[in-house]
């Protein structure tokens, strides 16, 4: 049993929790949380590492949406438009794939761990990121992807989809999960979707897809108009697309922990629909600003709870979620700071945790013990601040604790 003590705990619960000079008790799990008086009195034979002034824990972050394998890009790939960003996407892929190899990729998680990520919901779309998720301390829930609409492709498409899942299963612990992610409904076969969904359901695996990131894309499953009629029809010989949102959102019925990623060109219908399948949104608010020059509404989200996501770096100048969260603070400028900066926490923490079907993401007995320490540059004066000031000024951490380890 281990305990640790700050100036300042951020639970990450639904009141918004804040402890002064409090402290954490733990072993893998959480065992208790408190003041550091109502600790010391209740442990007295067991060493409090205290840390420094102005200190705070907290839960380690959850990153829900990342693409490791594109990890090689910095100035390579197009921005401002969905549409060329795709094609230099296809134009460059081969050159970043072979870039990001296990060293490489090893390193971004690396920095990924120095900036407070714990835990991250990694999309693999050729398991060429595998061994760097494997040999890494940080949790993983590894999204084995599956992608193609070409009709005739469907059974070698679907048993390739099924040799990655099953390498990745043989890989199963308490920190790397299998799961499953839907490449997009512009990019994959109904009937695929369904095979693959199947699959989830029989083996209660995690699923993600990317859904309407993109006005083209939107033209495209709704009308069978705009950009994507040249891509499709030089790239695949397509004319329609294989599906409409709404169908394609009616698939993903009985999925226990389901996300949908961008969702920036989502109806509202769409949205009352995610609500009903119990999904939650993985927002990347840097990554659309980026491609889209769009950001989502958060309003239409209502109640359904939202992620935060880096993308990879083929969308994002860092995969730090500090700074993902500076921009997502500073990209809805509509909400007020102190209020947001704590939904902010959350949905970096126990919506993640929740997205990816996760025990953790608070400060809270029972939950996994996962914690992140760091200290801010001076005092807080008023406990509202908190939140704020930790998403203001935290570029890397102090210490981190997975499982209970120090790592
Ligand atoms: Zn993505």
């Amino acid at each position: 049993m281990k305990i640790i003590s700050a100036d300042w705990l951020v639970i990450c619960d639904e009141n918004n929790s804040i402890i002064q000079n409090g402290a954490v008790v733990f072993t893998d799990k959480i065992q208790e949380v408190d003041t550091l008086n109502n600790i010391e009195k209740k442990y007295p034979n067991i060493e409090i590492e205290k840390l420094a002034k102005n200190s705070v824990l907290m839960p380690g972050l959850i990153n829900s949406h990342i693409h490791l394998e594109f990890s090689g890009n910095t100035t390579t790939l197009k921005y401002g438009n969905f549409y060329s960003w795709l094609n230099s996407v296809i134009k460059h892929r081969e050159d970043l794939i072979s870039k990001a190899n296990t060293k490489l990729i090893l390193s971004k998680l690396s920095k990924m761990k120095r900036t407070g990520t714990t835990t991250i919901g990694a999309i693999s779309s050729y398991s060429f990121d595998l061994d760097a998720c494997v040999k890494s301390p940080l949790n993983k829930v590894f999204f084995c992807e599956v992608i193609g609409t070409k009709g005739d492709m469907i059974d070698t498409l679907f048993a390739d989809f099924k040799d990655r899942l099953n390498i990745a299963k043989k890989y199963k612990s308490a920190n790397f999960i299998p799961a499953i992610a839907i490449h997009s409904p512009y990019s994959v076969h109904p009937f695929l979707v369904r095979e693959t969904l199947k699959l989830a359901r029989e083996e209660n695996l995690p699923v993600t897809s990317h859904f309407l990131e993109s006005r083209e894309e939107f033209e495209w499953l709704h009308k069978d108009e705009g950009a994507f009629v040249e891509f499709f029809k030089n790239f695949l010989g397509q004319e329609q697309s294989v599906t409409k949102p709404m169908e394609f959102l009616n698939l993903f019925s009985n999925i226990k922990n389901l996300s949908f990623t961008h969702c920036v060109e989502a109806s509202s219908d769409d949205f009352e629909k995610i609500k009903s399948l119990g999904a939650s949104v993985n927002h990347c608010v840097t990554s659309n600003r980026l491609l889209n020059n769009t950001k989502l509404d958060l309003e239409k989200l209502k109640d359904i709870p939202f992620t935060i996501g880096t993308d990879g770096l083929s969308s994002n100048n860092s995969l730090s979620m500090f700074d993902e969260l500076r921009n997502v603070l500073m990209t809805h400028y509509d909400k007020n700071i102190l209020e947001f900066s704590n939904v902010l926490l959350k949905a970096a923490t126990i919506n993640g945790s929740r997205a990816l079907g996760l025990n953790k993401g608070s400060l809270a007995e029972g939950l996994d013990a996962d914690i992140i320490a760091l200290t801010l540059p001076d005092e807080i004066e008023e406990k509202e601040d908190l939140a704020m000031q930790i998403i203001l000024h935290t570029k890397f951490v102090d210490k981190t604790i997975i499982g209970g380890e120090f790592v």
